[in-house]
């Protein structure tokens, strides 16, 4: 067995293992970063299938005082453009344009809930307020991107006024984190309306998070390409600044005693510093404590019992059509970044409790009943719809256009189909029912134009990317969560009891998601070139 060495190895290359390697390579230091699929990126990916070309996780980017800053700080040129958000509720559709939208939102709620309109004025009021919040959270280039001894009038300028504000953004917040579904039971009593404010987002989520959607809006932006760009720019740069990458390694093994990782071809790797930006239950799962002393081992023991006992959040369903027929035509309906939900009705408990207890009794309940759970499931939910030829053109071939339609998902549903032998017809029977809403709904141009359709389900989701429960953000949200998930302690979240080895990406800090990977992945990365 061959044992290659290295000052600090990287295992998993979405953008947070990007991050942490690009930032060391700039340090100076030996990288390698080991990447179990063929491409880097992870969630953060664009393929290209028949000419078109489709974004796999994310739709789009959130800065959020992130990405921009630390492109900048890297050197990084990467051509972007705006993603504008539509909104749209049965054929009523608004396009975002900017925070006046607010208002038209507003209005655009009260048609449908005309008995609820005091109450929708207070939900306005509610997220007008967060969006402050978010302009004192976001509303700066993010510090640690930045080199503040290089540059004190930042500091003077920016950060000293900007820092009391933003502990008490960071005090106001911290009241908001109950669930959004209970938080506006307090404010809307119209459940239909409760639900078309909020079932898009992850369940539990803290209602600070959700609630500050409408101005994360306006803050998505989409790199000329596709996402997967801002990926294969932090690849290149990698290697740029000589650190290495090696694709098709899957790691299996830890061994912190002797500092060594193990693939799955055999090969070690000998590490001085190890980041992990994969899941974590994977990590707990495959670590040796043997040799190790006791009260590391028990440490260690007590964390992978955390860890262990909690599951990944919310996965999702995504359609992709290949589509006959232009992007001008999908662009008269809506903007290529679009939340619809066909029904004001709302889905009522069809996501959880009804599911719950089908799940319950997954065996005896039969396929017909499941397919009728699967009408509901997908005439009443919110569907986000992401067309990428409307942002960028040269994402499909000249006259059609590429859709990607999504749903969030229950792995677990999933997950009992596939066992009892049926996936592949479920599945088509999911695609046909998201097809009709949409074609009987908002898209009629969809009808007899479809050259071909593929679907990614939350178990395809779990097999790519290796993620619990097909979560894409990372854990799911519960009273006790596994890791660190208060701003103000963010720099912690990337340490592990394990001796030498950090922790960086969507599993180590809650909520998780693009931004958030990367800031982990460079405070990983921080605390290895500073030692
Ligand atoms: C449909 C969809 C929509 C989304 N929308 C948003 C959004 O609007 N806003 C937002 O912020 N986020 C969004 N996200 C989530 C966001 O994409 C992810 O949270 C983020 O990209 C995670 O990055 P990461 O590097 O932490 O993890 P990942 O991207 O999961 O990367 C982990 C990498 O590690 C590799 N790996 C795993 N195990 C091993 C191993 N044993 N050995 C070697 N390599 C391994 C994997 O192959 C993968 O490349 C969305 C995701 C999806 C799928």
């Amino acid at each position: 067995m061959s044992v290659q060495e290295f000052d600090t190895i990287v295992v998993g290359g979405g953008v947070a293992g990007l991050t942490a390697t690009v930032y060391l390579a700039r340090a100076g230091k030996k990288v390698l970063l080991l990447e179990k699929n063929g491409e880097c990126g992870g969630l953060v990916n664009t393929f290209n299938r028949d000419g078109f070309y489709f974004d796999a996780g994310v739709r789009a980017l959130l800065d959020a005082g992130i990405i921009h800053t630390m492109l900048k700080d890297l050197k990084i040129k990467l051509d972007v453009v705006k993603s504008p958000v539509s909104v749209g509720i049965e054929s009523e559709i608004l396009n975002i344009r900017d925070i006046e939208s607010l208002a038209e939102y507003s209005d655009l709620l009260k048609k449908f809930y005309p008995g609820s309109k005091s109450e929708i004025d207070e939900v306005v009021r509610i997220i007008r307020k967060i969006m402050k919040h978010m302009d004192v959270l976001y509303g700066i280039e993010n510090p640690i991107f930045k080199d503040l001894k290089r540059d004190p009038g930042f500091v003077l300028m920016k950060i000293l006024p900007w820092f009391p504000r933003f502990l008490l953004t960071v005090r106001k917040i911290s009241r908001m984190i109950v669930p959004v579904e209970e938080y506006l039971k307090s404010v809307v009593s119209d459940a239909s309306l409760r639900d078309i404010i909020s079932q898009h987002f992850f369940k539990n989520t803290p209602s600070f998070f959700a609630l500050s959607y409408f101005s994360l809006y306006l803050d998505y932006f989409y790199p000329v390409g596709g996402v997967g760009s801002l990926a294969e720019a932090l690849r290149h740069k990698i290697l740029d600044f000589g650190g290495e990458i090696r694709n098709e390694k899957t790691i299996i093994g830890l061994f912190p005693a002797d500092n060594l990782v193990v693939d799955d071809q055999n090969t070690s790797y000998k590490y001085n510093k190890l980041i992990w930006a994969a899941d974590l239950k994977r990590l707990y799962t495959m670590t040796k404590t043997d040799n190790l002393p006791s009260a590391v081992r028990i440490e260690i023991e007590e964390t992978k019992a955390k860890i262990l006992s909690n599951r990944g959040g919310d996965s999702v369903f995504s359609l992709f059509l290949e589509v006959n027929e232009p992007p001008a035509s999908f662009g008269k309906i809506a903007h290529g970044h679009f939340f619809y939900t066909p029904s004001r009705q709302g889905m009522g408990e069809t996501h959880r409790q009804e599911l719950d207890e089908l799940l319950a009794r997954f065996s005896e309940a039969g396929k017909e009943e499941i397919l009728s759970w699967l009408d509901r499931f997908t005439r009443l939910n919110t569907y986000e719809i992401s067309i990428p030829a409307l942002k960028d053109p040269e994402m499909a071939p000249p006259g059609k256009t590429g859709v990607i339609i999504s749903l969030l998902a229950e792995y677990d549903l999933f997950k009992k189909v596939e066992e009892t032998g049926w996936l592949d017809e479920f599945t088509r029977e999911l695609e046909d029912r998201m097809l009709k809403v949409i074609s009987g709904s908002v898209y009629p141009i969809l009808k007899d134009k479809i050259i071909a359709r593929f679907s990614f389900t939350p178990l395809s989701i779990a097999r790519r990317v290796d993620s619990s429960e097909g979560g894409l953000t990372g854990w799911a949200f519960r009273e006790q969560m596994p890791v660190i998930n208060k701003i103000q302690k963010a720099n912690r979240a990337v340490l592990t009891p394990i001796p030498s080895v950090y922790q960086a990406g969507q599993w180590t800090y809650s909520p998780g998601g693009v931004p958030m990977s990367i800031l982990t992945g460079k405070l990983a990365a921080d605390r290895i070139v500073k030692k």
